[in-house]
């Protein structure tokens, strides 16, 4: 039986980034995919001469100094980035927003909101320093990691502001502004709360908010190919350091001796490491150890989201309705904005070639969506599934119809995708996808069953549902491995 340092089960960009770092330190490592490439929520599929992102679109953490650049340079790869001007367009009713660095449309629309933006703004980048401190101390000894923290952390994020806003959520932040008169401004940060933290401002925290709602203003991007060239490329890099990665494999089982996991039984294979890295969930973690399932987590999974996701293949054409790639829609009528009554539509760059032909876009277009009710449709038979499906699929292409009229003489053909879908994809506990809420600063518990040569990674274990957040998380887990190994 073949024996690695370690095995990382699941190639998603937290696996990637993890075995990616260890196979460059000269590590043995084994990564197995159960999909037949790589990427997970962050990977692009072909469909009838389209490249649809599966999940993930805009790039995040690319800015200098961000995570990505700084993996970039540890691995000696390059991202094909192309800068987003505008990142995203949000609609809602009569208004039209472009979010971008400079924030003029947004202050324009909001005027009384400016102080809130240089506060936002102003936390933010000191966030983002204590995560570039804590990158550059990679491979220091412990002692001179913590030393150097004391040094930075006081200065940056001890300041009676920051101390302030850690135990308050964004919605009492907002007060504090005297902005939590103005309801469309509510709806505004609550919609782009709900695509960055998985929760809106009463139950957010406003540290995580501030950094949530700095994605536009942090060099956001596309990446040409589509998101998934990102896991392709750290894919490939394993590959040149000398490391597997398997597609096509799943993990189904760990056999464990007292508090170590011996054996890593696959579809294929059995295989030995003296260390596992796990690119999922206590949940998931549970299944592979043949153990109950918390209950903690069953009760939470009720409240936390999936999503339902449209892949549409479509005529250019639409596009020269839009100020940017990514469109966000809210339906003011609709009083929510999870179930398709609001929306995020991400287009192919019209001339990136590998995406779609000439003339044409692909499209992915997703609104968060509670996961129980489409396991209890699964369970009432195919019919009613199919019904539900159809359902969201209307809702959303009516709140498009409404704002980019003519759109669905546009489409060519489309695909649905539900939690259901995300979890056969991605081996996503009921196809729970961004992690977890993050109305606290301090993040849930993660129960490793008591062994102690298994580590988790991924957006489940690490605050920020991104591309940059995971990387952050994934360069911490990897150094606990390094360590041990
Ligand atoms: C709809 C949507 C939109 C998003 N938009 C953005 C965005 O625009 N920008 C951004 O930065 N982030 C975005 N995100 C978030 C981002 O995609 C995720 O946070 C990130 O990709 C999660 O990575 P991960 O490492 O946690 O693992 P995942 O992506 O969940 O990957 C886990 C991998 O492990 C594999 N696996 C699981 N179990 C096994 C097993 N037993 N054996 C073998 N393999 C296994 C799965 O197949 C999968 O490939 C979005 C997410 C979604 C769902």
């Amino acid at each position: 039986m073949r024996s690695y340092d370690t095995i990382i089960i699941g190639a998603g960009i937290g696996g990637l980034v993890s075995a990616a770092l260890l196979a460059a330190k000269g590590m043995e490592v084994l990564v197995l995919e159960q999909q037949q490439s790589v990427g997970g929520c962050a990977a692009t599929f072909s469909h009838r001469g389209f490249r649809f992102d599966t999940g993930a679109t805009i790039g995040s953490g690319f800015q200098t100094n961000g995570p990505m650049q700084w993996l970039a340079e540890k691995l000696n790869v390059c991202w094909p980035t192309q800068p987003l001007d505008v990142a995203w367009e949000y609609r809602e009713g009569k208004n039209t927003l472009l979010l971008d660095k400079n924030r003029h449309s947004l202050l324009q629309h909001f005027p009384a909101s400016e102080s809130f933006w240089r506060e936002q703004a102003d936390i933010a980048d000191r966030l983002w320093a204590v995560s570039e401190k804590l990158l550059s101390l990679y491979q220091r000894s412990r002692s001179q990691q913590i030393a150097a923290l004391l040094r930075v952390l006081p200065a940056k994020v001890c300041t009676s502001k920051i101390l302030q806003l850690c135990t308050m959520s964004a919605e009492r932040w907002l007060q504090k502004h005297n902005l939590h008169r103005d309801a469309a401004f509510c709806r505004f940060i609550d919609a782009q709360l709900l695509i960055s933290a998985q929760t809106t401002s009463s139950s957010c925290n406003a540290l995580y908010a501030a950094m949530a709602l700095d994605l536009p203003r942090k060099s956001p991007c596309s990446i040409v190919g589509g998101i998934g060239t990102v896991a392709d490329i750290l894919g490939q890099k394993i590959s040149s350091l000398g490391g597997q990665v398997i597609c096509g494999e799943k993990a189904l089982s760990f056999t464990v001796d007292k508090d170590q996991i011996t054996e890593v039984v696959s579809s294929k294979g059995r295989y030995k490491a003296r260390e596992v890295l796990f690119n999922g969930s206590s949940a998931g973690l549970a299944t592979l150890l043949s153990k109950e399932i918390p209950t903690s987590w069953q009760k939470e999974s009720r409240a936390r989201w999936g999503a339902f996701i449209l892949h549409i293949a479509a005529d250019k054409e639409i596009m020269e309705q839009l100020h940017s790639s990514h469109l966000q829609l809210v339906d003011t009528a609709a009083g929510k904005l999870a179930e398709g009554a609001s929306l995020f539509l991400s287009a192919s760059h019209p001339h990136d070639m590998t995406r779609a032909a000439e003339g044409k876009v692909a499209l992915s277009i997703s609104t968060h969506t509670a996961v129980q009710p489409w396991w209890e449709a699964w369970e009432k038979g195919n019919d009613t599934y199919t019904a539900m499906k159809l359902a969201y699929t209307d809702k959303i292409l009516a709140l498009l119809e409404i704002h980019v009229p003519g759109f669905q003489d546009n489409v060519e053909f489309y695909m649905a995708g539900t939690p259901l879908t995300y979890a056969r994809y991605t081996g996503r506990h009921l196809g729970l996808v961004g992690g977890y809420s993050q109305n606290s600063i301090v993040p849930p518990g993660r129960n490793h069953f008591g062994i102690k040569n298994c580590t988790l990674v991924g957006d489940f274990t690490f605050p920020g549902q991104s591309m940059a957040a995971v990387t952050v998380g994934a360069v911490l887990a990897e150094d606990r491995i390094a360590r041990r190994l």
